[in-house]
């Protein structure tokens, strides 16, 4: 896991990583008192968590503005000591969809270069994602995003 840290960050990049993420359906429903931003629906789906294999129940909670329901206004999060593994684990660089666009997983400014590799890769698996004809608000995203 990674340690960098973000606060010296979050001006510029507002927690864009921060988006319309899956959790566990009981992670969800304990922590729907803490929601921020109230989803305009919830997608569910059931499968296998590649975290560890096991197949769960999954919730997608969808906003209008497109960020986590859990994020606050400053860009902290609401369920910080509980959020879900993919946040937890976000920065290490494992596959690309894990890095930060702004930090490398030392916590070391990206250059522009290195942020720009980081983005084409990005547009290149959201297009490649929407050419299978899946959209997330229509309920049909999984992990494969
Ligand atoms: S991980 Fe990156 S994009 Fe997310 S809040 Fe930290 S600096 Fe910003
Ligand atoms: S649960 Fe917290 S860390 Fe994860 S995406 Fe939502 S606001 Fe960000």
């Amino acid at each position: 896991m990674c340690k960098f840290d973000c606060k010296d960050f979050v001006d510029k990049c507002h927690a864009c990583c921060c988006g319309m993420i899956p959790f566990e359906k009981k992670l969800y429903n304990d922590n729907v008192d803490k929601i921020i931003t109230k989803p305009i629906k919830v997608n569910e789906f059931h499968e296998l968590d590649p975290f560890d294999n096991k197949e769960k129940d999954f919730i997608i909670p969808i906003t209008n503005n497109m960020t986590c329901c859990f994020l606050q206004d400053d860009y902290k999060c609401a369920i910080y000591d509980e959020r879900p593994t993919v946040c937890k684990v976000f920065g290490d660089e494992t596959v690309p969809a894990l890095s930060c666009h702004y930090q490398d997983k030392d916590g070391k400014k990206r250059s522009r270069q290195s942020k720009r590799q980081l983005e084409r890769k990005s547009e290149k698996n959201l297009k490649a994602y929407l050419k299978k004809g899946k959209s997330i608000i229509k309920g049909e995203n999984k992990w494969s995003i």
